[in-house]
């Protein structure tokens, strides 16, 4: 937690970093007020969509378990992870069989979750980010800033300065010559790559398909152009049927980029066909557990699996607007981080903590997820289960000094001082220190009171 609040603390009073992420934000907000004009009903749409995937959590296992077998059906190999190491190995595991040498990714935050690329690098396989932003931040040896826009906080000016050194590209170089720079770089690496390896936006349960929405088309390039494709997901990525994509691509493209429509929409039903000219020979889907499932068998949180990652609660979060997402602990920052991450990693339940309960996010959420109100169950939890009993008993007297305040009182400020530094000081931080007065309020009152009543004594 110590760590977690000093990276705060520090990213809150780097003013350079604000404006270029205060920036990004205006322009995505603006953006997300056009998009929102395709709805008709947008309190309709949103209702619907958190129906939806409630209703999919609720029958999660009969869902996976025909996702499973239509997509074996369609030639898949479905695996599944109980864990980021399960996940690991079974990676390892295709990449010896199939001679594996170099791997492209596109954008996943399941492949970010897991640790997928340092693990393979540190295998001696290669493996490149595809897409843009996430070949940014790979090159600048940094994790995603956010769950839609890794590279968030970079400027063009930044990212020149990268291509400069990573392709020769000029420092003066436009925002179009340096995706251009970047393109011509992936061509070569997109016609040598043994294996693409991509997240999923959706798993189709009907039709056994995986569904991929992206803006540069370079995920298609991950899952047709090497002879493997690996999906890696979580297992609360399901939805029913292929149909409910017309509410999801759209509600999703809008909340998470302000578009009507994401650029590409891709839905994957499995290796290639005989008769098909171009695909994977070979395609694995690991299904992720990874402590979701500790989430989901908890009727009240159940409901944060409806997530479908746009982003729009990062977006408009204060704390988020001001710390950005490296400080936070977990590759899931935010307000989404906040009510996830504690279930994935029970060690982090602090984060829970870092939040000022404003709303926003819920209000914002287009799978109406009460994040807010999330936020303060994993509290109420943290305290419970993590929480040490010096703080249990100071909050309890504090509660027991507010509903009778004679018996705090009654207590000499000297003594209230010195129990504050001595138990809870340390606790209270960053806040300053709080100093109790020798005369309480009640008493300057009385005193006001007496001195306005009689001036002349
Ligand atoms: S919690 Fe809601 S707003 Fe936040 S990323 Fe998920 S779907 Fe989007």
């Amino acid at each position: 937690m110590k760590d977690f609040i000093s990276a705060a603390s520090e990213k809150a009073k780097d003013q350079e970093a604000f404006s270029k992420l205060w920036h990004n934000i205006q322009q995505y907000e603006s953006k997300v007020q056009e998009g929102k004009k395709q709805f008709r009903d947008l309190a309709l749409a949103k209702r619907t969509a958190g129906t939806i995937k409630q209703h999919a959590l609720d029958h999660l296992h009969n869902y996976l378990k025909k996702f499973e077998n239509i997509a074996r059906n369609n030639g898949v190999k479905v695996l599944w992870a109980e864990t980021s190491t399960d996940a690991l190995k079974y990676i390892d595991e295709i990449c010896q069989k199939h001679n594996v040498k170099t791997v492209i990714k596109s954008k996943s935050m399941v492949t970010e979750e897991v640790g997928v690329r340092e693990h393979l690098e540190e295998k001696g396989i290669e493996v490149y980010e595809t897409d843009l932003g996430e070949l940014i931040v790979q090159w600048a040896k940094e994790k995603p800033y956010h769950i839609v826009t890794p590279a968030m906080h970079k400027s063009r000016e930044d990212v020149a300065r990268l291509f400069n050194k990573k392709l020769g590209a000029r420092l003066d170089a436009s925002h179009e010559e340096l995706v251009g720079y970047a393109r011509r770089f992936l061509r070569e690496v997109y016609q040598r790559a043994d294996c693409g390896i991509t997240g999923a936006n959706f798993i189709i349960a009907d039709t056994g398909g995986i569904a991929i929405t992206e803006n540069e088309g370079n995920a298609r390039m991950c899952f047709s152009v090497p002879k493997v494709h690996v999906v890696i997901a979580g297992i609360e990525k399901v939805i029913p049927s292929l149909t409910d994509l017309a509410l999801f691509f759209p509600l999703l493209a809008t909340f998470g980029t302000g578009q009507w429509i994401t650029t590409y929409n891709s839905i994957v039903f499995g290796p290639r066909k005989d008769d098909e000219p171009d695909g994977p020979k070979h395609m694995y889907v690991i299904l992720l557990d990874n402590g979701r499932t500790r989430l989901l068998s908890d009727r009240k949180a159940r409901v944060a699996g409806r997530c479908i990652r746009c982003g729009a609660c990062l977006n408009n979060c204060p704390v988020y607007q001001h710390i950005g997402g490296h400080a936070y602990p977990h590759i899931y920052s935010g307000p989404i981080g906040k009510v996830i991450v504690p279930w994935f990693e029970p060690s982090l339940g602090y984060v829970s903590f870092a939040s000022s309960l404003c709303g926003k996010c819920s209000e914002v959420c287009p799978v109406e997820i009460p994040l807010d109100e999330l936020i303060q169950y994993n509290r109420i939890k943290y305290q419970e289960e993590q929480g040490s009993l010096l703080e249990a008993i100071a909050f309890y007297l504090w509660t027991l000094s507010s509903k009778f305040p004679f018996l705090e009182n009654i207590i000499p400020a000297k003594l209230k001082n010195w129990f504050f530094a001595k138990f809870i000081a340390q606790r209270w931080q960053p806040r300053k220190p709080l100093r109790f007065p020798r005369k309480t309020f009640a008493k300057v009152y009385k005193n006001l009171v007496r001195k306005h009543r009689n001036p002349g004594r």
